[in-house]
């Protein structure tokens, strides 16, 4: 359990500094731990290396502005709450507004969506909370990109398809090479019966990003 959440933080990041350093979209294969709160874990993570990553990217790296993009299908309560009075982070979060966390945090953008929505609901949301990223003209994006949200999801209760998880993807990043904004990719949820639709909406996200970045 621990060597896991060092190697998850460390994987973090090292992704953050790889993609400040060189541009594109970089990502870590495990993380997106949005639950963890400063002094507490919580809904399986233990600490939150959307924040860690963000604060290191300031602190260390000469980055001014960091938005937290978060389309997982649960609200990203931890990081909400631990960069809710760091005006150099913007936190936004679209996530389903029955799912766990049952007492929502206040990110700096909620956009809730209702249970069983579908691909177009799914995407109005998204290009929103991407104009508010946009919007706040960060240095550095980090991504939040669980896949909770698809219909087989035993877990988040939204019906999005594998297409339509795709589409969210390709989207976030033509729109951030676009804008030239260096992108790191946290992997997050994904809780398919069977896992097999898991897997392949995460092969999806991380062959499409190895796609994009080519353009950078
Ligand atoms: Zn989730």
């Amino acid at each position: 359990m621990i060597e896991r959440t060092l190697c998850l933080t460390g994987g973090a990041v090292e992704a953050t500094i790889h993609a400040v350093k060189h541009g594109g979209i970089t990502g870590n294969m495990a993380g997106g731990t949005h639950h963890a709160h400063r002094d507490f874990g919580s809904g399986y993570c233990v600490f939150n290396d959307l924040a860690i990553s963000a604060m290191y990217a300031i602190e260390h790296l000469g980055v001014k502005r960091v938005a937290i993009l978060d389309l997982d299908v649960h609200q990203g309560d931890g990081t909400a709450t631990i960069l809710s009075n760091e005006n150099r982070t913007r936190t936004i979060s679209v996530h389903c507004s029955t799912n766990f966390p049952f007492r929502k945090s206040v990110s700096d953008f909620d956009l809730p969506i209702e249970p069983n929505s579908g691909d177009v609901a799914y995407m109005e949301k998204v290009q929103e909370a991407v104009n508010l990223c946009l919007e706040f003209e960060p240095d550095l994006v980090l991504y939040q990109a669980g896949v909770d949200g698809l219909e087989h999801d035993h877990l988040g209760k939204l019906n999005v398809t594998r297409e339509g998880m795709r589409t969210r993807n390709q989207y976030v990043f033509e729109e951030m090479l676009n804008h030239r904004i260096p992108t790191v990719i946290f992997m997050g949820g994904g809780y398919s019966k069977p896992i097999e639709h898991t897997i392949d909406a995460f092969y999806d996200l991380f062959i499409d990003a190895s796609i994009w970045t080519q353009r950078w």
